[in-house]
């Protein structure tokens, strides 16, 4: 039985304010009904020594709880004093405006309850219910904040502000995919997801509190090293020149990597991870652009060879460093346009949340690489034999390319091109569910943290993906097509967890592959499934 919780309870010290029992999540289908017993393996007290580990089963953030009442109190004032700057307009001149609409006009209707993948899968537990973290923060920000506050709380709706309220609401943030599928179907506009960004910006930029995925071991080895999977520009031009001889062996013929080239048409941005996970991704771009007769170059500077802007989830200063990053060392290589590859978050990030910030000549045009996909494919210059994917293909739609920036179209006239056996998945489009990994989810591990992410915030899409190809025998291998890299990381992660590759012959990838896949004149398959020719599949 669940325990109901208000927005109150928070403030409450007690072990655990959430906890999800076996049978409470949404169930899995056949061959799967194992995975209904299966609940979050517990957090081991050795590892979980001296943090906060309150809110519910898991931890995302990992925050060390304060050595005396005296921090606590500190603490709890560097969180108000954030809290102000958010509704100021000289400190948060990005997010002031829609962060207002989105706290005053809140009418209750739960609409957006129902579609949000986390609480629906969940069982339903109150605390990631969309208005629930929207609430704490709008019952602090008016009592705390507002003058008269006080007094009002009683009809307002009352919170108590102490740490424990605070490192609560710090991890809570971290319970959202930031997929802003509520924020589709609210009939006022309100955006919880845009409310849970403001939430991790406070904590980032005020008290420094992220999960270290997304900050040291993200942004900030970013702009250190080079890439915030820690390849440095050597290491990424070492990792190309690798992948260009493999893409000569399965092309059959010479491929070019250009680096660094001046007055090139397009500078092409890879999610980095791409070199290192799903090199073929990189290989593929590089034998298609070349077959097009695109003029393109990477760049080996640091920061030029990684879209990523993890910034974009937690962290406006971080954003911005390294939004004007790229878009410099664009301005520099004098290039007519960056297209983004395919990475979502970074699309969002560099396309349209830096809109603001890129003025003058940083505003270098920037375009997605589903668009130069899709022209490439319409334009007849290359031959391709769709007989060459005869698997059935599924698409996911990354959140931040498809519903926050309408990106709809591109990709599916691609795959009406080149895979014969293509069906959606329901819902699909703007509609569609996020894959559990958005808002940095899938890069984050620590802790029991992967657990929940597939257990609950992945549960969505992993059954949409088996409900797709339910008409297909299970032995039978399938391709979900995800043109983004973090999603194929919590894609490739919930595979794994659930044993799909073996129950029910699930692969993934992304979609350039699909096309290089179905040119005519390729040697051999770039795309294998277990080892073996996907053309013979
Ligand atoms: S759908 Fe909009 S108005 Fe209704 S509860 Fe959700 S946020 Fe509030
Ligand atoms: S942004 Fe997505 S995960 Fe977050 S509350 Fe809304 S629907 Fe749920």
């Amino acid at each position: 039985m669940k325990a109901a919780r208000r927005p109150s309870d928070l403030a409450a010290r007690s072990e655990r304010l959430c906890h999800i029992e076996p049978g409470d999540m949404v169930p899995l289908p056949p061959p799967y009904e194992d995975f209904n017993r299966v609940t979050l393996p517990l957090l081991k007290p050795e590892r979980v020594k001296g943090i906060e580990t309150s809110l519910d089963d898991t931890v995302a953030i990992g925050i060390p709880r304060p050595a005396s009442r005296e921090e606590e109190d500190l603490l709890v004032r560097k969180f108000l004093s954030g809290l102000k700057k958010l509704f100021e307009k000289k400190n948060n001149w990005t997010f002031l405006q829609p962060l207002l609409l989105s706290m005053e006009h809140c009418a209750r209707c739960q609409t957006c309850a129902d579609a949000c993948p986390v609480y629906e899968m969940s069982g339903r537990q109150e605390i990631y219910r969309p208005i629930f973290r929207s609430e704490v923060l709008r019952r602090i920000y008016r009592k705390y904040v507002k003058p008269g506050g006080r007094i009002a709380a009683k009809w307002n709706g009352d919170i108590d502000l102490n740490w424990t309220t605070v490192a609560r609401l710090a991890e809570l943030s971290y319970r959202c995919t930031l997929c802003r599928r509520c924020a589709s179907v609210c009939p006022i506009g309100v955006d919880n997801g845009l409310i849970t960004h403001e939430i991790r910006k406070l904590f980032s930029q005020e008290m420094g509190i992220a999960p270290k995925e997304l900050h040291e071991k993200g942004t900030v080895q970013h702009l250190r090293v080079g890439s915030s999977t820690g390849m440095n520009p050597l290491a990424a031009k070492d990792n190309v020149e690798f992948i260009q001889e493999e893409m000569e062996e399965i092309a059959g013929f010479k491929v070019e990597i250009p680096w660094d080239r001046e007055g090139a048409d397009i500078l092409l941005i890879h999610n980095a991870g791409e070199m290192l996970a799903w090199p073929e991704n990189v290989g593929a771009f590089a034998i298609l652009f070349q077959a097009a007769g695109l003029s393109w170059t990477l760049s080996s500077e640091a920061v030029g060879y990684d879209a990523v802007n993890y910034g974009l989830w937690y962290d406006d200063v971080q954003f911005s460093r390294v939004a004007v990053k790229h878009a410099d060392i664009a301005r520099r290589l004098n290039v007519r346009k960056i297209v983004m590859g395919e990475c979502g978050h970074a699309h969002k990030a560099l396309t349209v949340t830096a809109d603001r910030l890129l003025t003058g000549d940083l505003n270098v045009p920037r375009e997605s690489a589903m668009v130069t996909l899709a022209d490439i494919v319409s334009s007849g210059r290359l031959s391709l034999n769709p007989r060459r994917n005869p698997f059935p293909v599924t698409l996911h739609d990354p959140c931040n390319m498809v519903r926050s920036m309408g990106i709809v179209e591109p990709q599916r006239r691609i795959l009406r091109a080149v895979a014969p056996r293509f069906r959606e998945m329901t819902p699909h489009g703007v509609d569609n569910y996020c894959c559990g990994g958005g808002s940095g989810f899938a890069i984050m591990s620590g802790y029991n943290f992967a657990d929940w992410r597939n257990l609950v915030s992945s549960r969505r899409k992993f059954l949409q993906i088996l409900d797709a190809f339910a008409d297909e025998p299970p032995e039978a291998p399938k391709y979900v097509c995800a043109p983004c890299s973090n999603c194929k990381g919590a894609i490739r992660d919930m595979i794994g967890y659930y044993h799909g590759e073996e129950r029910s012959g699930l692969y993934y990838g992304g979609l350039v592959e699909l096309i290089v896949n179905a040119m005519s004149d390729m040697k051999k398959p770039i795309i294998q499934f277990d080892g073996k020719s996907s053309w013979e599949s």
